[in-house]
Parts: structure tokens; sequence; C-alpha cells
């Protein structure tokens, strides 16, 4: 046995996606008035967080910050120790398709806010919807972004894509926008170990959302919860052979968190259209603890900024053409 200290890292990250981001990007109208459950879920997480003594990244939208009711929530997450990071200000997944002066307005326009809001300003950033373009990696290198965490190498993306559209009511225009949402084939070709991008002379590390090391299909939380209302014990099968493959591989994993991995249908009625969101919240977080404890047996958990800073010098660059949608 190795002693928890000597444990390799492993990270947690959650995207602060809010009710309205949802509701915006299913097309649904009501989100322009900026319903919110950070007010309640915030609290939910960090207690679920300080009660298992572990500290995560929190991606924070912008939008969120500068609306009064959602900032106490906000500042208790910098308060309990979390690491901040940016999840650009609109949380738009076609971001790719912002220009470079666009798209230094809506980081600069969400550092601000995100500060405001928290004390802290922002070093990691992670496109919404796993929006990635070069543009974007060259104006978080220029703002002096330490890390990128947007690169989602999923084989299965197309297929939560379509899943969207067939349970959405979008416009023919409407889908156009969202074509790349959830990103493209070429997403499964891009690393799930950490990687550097080559920007001119410089370089920009990037921390992919971990997949299945070889297969690349997803083992975030949102895909295991969705996997247990079919079977909670195949679903935690997966989960640790995910973990076993990461072993083999070398690859320490970087798992993704949402809010809605500790909402129920019991607390929000309106995001029936989500997978498992028929699940009730107490049975989501007993399974999110079991992730958890899973992934505590073999790695000492922590944020994004901790994993990146133990990346060895070793790794391997990639040209910023392998970031265009
Ligand atoms: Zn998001």
């Amino acid at each position: 046995m190795t002693e928890p200290n000597k444990k390799r890292i492993a990270s947690l990250s959650l995207d602060l996606d809010n009710q309205w981001s949802y509701m915006k990007t299913h097309g649904n109208e009501a989100w322009s008035e900026y319903p919110t459950y950070l007010d309640w879920a915030v609290p939910r997480i960090l207690e679920f967080l300080e009660q298992r003594n572990i500290s995560i990244t929190f991606f924070i939208v912008g939008q969120d910050a500068v609306l009064e009711p959602n900032r106490p929530a906000l500042r208790a997450i910098a308060d309990a120790g979390h690491e901040i990071g940016n999840h650009s200000f609109h949380h738009e997944p076609w971001l790719h398709l912002y220009t470079e002066e666009q798209l230094e307005e809506e980081l600069a326009k969400a550092e601000e806010a995100i500060e405001s809001a928290t004390g802290v300003k922002p070093t990691g950033f992670r496109g919404p919807g796993f929006s990635l373009s070069p543009a974007t990696l060259r104006v978080l290198k220029r703002r002096g972004y330490r890390y990128d965490a947007t690169v989602f190498p999923n084989l299965l993306n197309p297929l939560a894509r379509a899943y969207f559209f067939a349970t959405s009511s979008l416009s023919a225009e409407e889908k156009e926008k969202r074509k790349e949402l959830f990103g493209t084939w070429r997403d499964a070709l891009r690393p799930v170990a950490p990687f550097r991008w080559r920007i001119e002379d410089e370089t920009l590390l990037e921390l992919p959302v971990t997949t299945m090391p070889l297969f690349k299909t997803p083992i975030h939380l949102s895909y295991i919860l969705y996997a247990s209302r079919f079977s909670p014990g195949l679903a935690m099968l997966y989960f640790r052979f995910a973990l076993l493959m990461c072993r083999m591989t070398g690859v320490a994993p970087s798992i993704l968190l949402h809010p809605l991995d500790f909402i129920g249908c019991d607390d929000v009625g309106e995001l029936d259209f989500f997978p498992g969101m028929d699940m009730e919240a107490e049975k989501k977080i007993a399974i999110v603890d079991r992730v958890i404890e899973e992934m505590r047996k073999h790695y000492r958990l922590t944020t994004m900024q901790e994993h990146v800073d133990s990346a060895g010098p070793k790794l391997r660059n990639l040209d910023l053409q392998v970031a265009a949608n």
C-alpha cells in the first residue's frame, strides 16, 4: 500500500452551468430571465466537498457573477479554498465562431465579473460546450492564462448531439449554430493525456477532460449517472475499468462534474429534457460519492491547477490547427 500522501494526483472540476444556460442551449425562451439554482445548489455541492475534504476547480460563467442573487454563492466557493476558473461570459457553445476581437471582449468581461464576485482572477479556462478554436487559445495565451481545459476527446459526441437535437424544439437556423455542439469527430483524435499547444514560439498547457484511454468514450459523472439508470452495477464496473485503463496507460484522470450531478427531479422540474433528470438528488449524490471513493482508492484528488503544476516537462506539443473544430 502506498502512503496516502504519496498517491498520484487526479483532478476534479465542475462546470457551473446554471439553469438558464441549459434552457438557452435547448432553445427555451424563458432563459433570458436568467433562472438560477446557484443560491441553493452551490451550498449543497460545497458541503459535499467539505465533508470529504476535497478541493476542486469550479469553472464559473461571467453572466452569473454579475447577477446579485448568485454572488454570495460564488464568493463562498472561493472562501472554501476551491480554484476559480473562467467558463466564458455568455456560455455560448458556438464560441468557436467568435472573432479574435469578440473573444478578447468575452474573456475580459468574464474575468472582470468573476473577480468582482469571488475576489479571484481566473488563470484556467474551459470553453462552453467544449467549444475550441485556435483564436481562443491565442487569446488565452495573450491574457496570461496558465492552462486550457476544453479538449474533450470523445468518440460519442455526434451521438450526444443527435440525442440533443431529437429532444429539442430548435429551428433549422438554431440547429446550424449548434451543429458543433459537444464537439466533432475530430475531437476523438485529440489526446486524453495533458499536452501543450504550440502558439508561435510559446506554449499553453492543455488538460483534457479525461475519457476512456484508447476507447475515447466518456467517463464523466453525467454519463455514469445516465448509465446508472439502466444498471448501477454496470455503470460502476465501467468506471472502475476506466480507472484501470488510466493506470495502465499512465493517464492521471481529470474528471468533470456538473451541478446537475447533485440536482434531481425533486429539485427542478424545468430541466426534464436533460438526460438523468428523472432521478432524485439523493440517488444521484450517492452515485457521485461512490465514484469519488473509487478514485480516492488510487489517487489524491485536487484542483486542475495542481494537476497542471504536476504535469512533467516532457509533454508533447501540438499545432494550433488541431484545435480547429
Ligand atoms: Zn458549461
